[in-house]
């Protein structure tokens, strides 16, 4: 039962304040867009759950994977296809394979942050604020990469968290599941967050195609995943609104997954009304209009 005093102490108004996000034009000769986006979290997406998990070593080689084979093949996957993505990394995976990190940052891609240790930034958690400044230093020590972009372990976001990411410069946030467009947070003092580029759960890898001992659950075919992320897109252009995938190598980097992600990217780079782009790309894109509306 939930503790009836909680639930009357908290207020009665939206969770996000944020106004309903504006809609402006996208680039010409674009009527919609992309967020391309990859989560690497080699191990840390499982010792991030459990410190136990590291001495269970087939839990572990599901982020190993990464490293090994997942991460090279989508690189090579998004050359063939003359795409740049985001990556958003965690400090540790950066530190524990740093040639996989330095391939991405060669490859042209956008790094982004993901935590160290990809520990759930809950509520009061006492690790939210080492969390971020062990990443900014890992990603500027390791790569030389002042992340403009940041997305929450677990995808859970508190407002200490966003308040946290404001005053560490972070210029935009991708967590959030309530919109289809760009939109400017607004903290709990009233003051300006950053930029959110919302996501959604269809584009969410993990769920359609990761199993474990832990979370065993069926993985879904390429018909049933290709029906989502088609059906997900085509209306959304049709809005001329914005989807986000959230893609992990240790799912999106298998053979059949892969194969599946290939078929898919190549659909989205034949709508020619697609603007396919970085986090950094579409925050700018949305600073520029949101400067001129001001
Ligand atoms: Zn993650």
């Amino acid at each position: 039962m939930p503790d009836s005093s909680a639930i009357g102490a908290f207020p009665v108004r939206p969770a996000n304040l944020a106004p309903p996000a504006p809609v402006f034009p996208w680039p010409a000769p674009f009527t919609a867009a992309m967020f391309l986006s990859f989560d690497v979290d080699a191990e840390s997406a499982w010792t991030g759950k459990d410190p136990a998990h590291a001495a269970r070593l087939v839990t572990m080689s599901y982020g190993g994977f990464e490293a090994r084979v997942g991460t090279p093949m989508l690189l090579e996957l998004l050359r063939r296809l003359d795409l740049r993505a985001t990556f958003f990394i965690t400090g540790w995976t950066v530190e524990a394979h740093p040639a996989m990190a330095e391939s991405i940052l060669r490859a042209g891609h956008e790094i982004g942050h993901h935590g160290y240790h990809h520990l759930l930034p809950d509520p009061g958690a006492p690790h939210i604020a080492e969390e971020l400044d062990r990443g900014f230093a890992v990603l500027k020590r390791r790569l030389g990469v002042v992340p403009q972009g940041y997305r929450a372990p677990s995808g859970e976001v508190c407002e200490e968290l966003r308040a946290a990411l404001v005053r560490r410069g972070i210029v935009y946030t991708s967590s959030f599941r309530d919109d289809v467009r760009p939109y400017r947070h607004v903290l709990a003092d009233g003051t300006p967050g950053t930029v959110e580029l919302p996501v959604t759960a269809s584009y969410d890898d993990w769920l359609l195609g990761l199993t474990n001992r832990f979370s065993p659950r069926p993985i879904f075919p390429r018909e049933h995943v290709l029906s989502i992320w088609k059906d997900e897109l085509d209306e959304t252009r049709d809005w001329g609104a914005m989807v986000t995938t959230v893609l992990h190598p240790q799912c999106s980097g298998r053979p059949m997954r892969l194969r599946l992600l290939r078929e898919f990217l190549t659909y989205a780079r034949s709508c020619r009304d697609l603007w396919i782009a970085t986090g950094t790309e579409i925050a700018a894109h949305f600073l520029r209009h949101e400067a001129g509306a001001a």
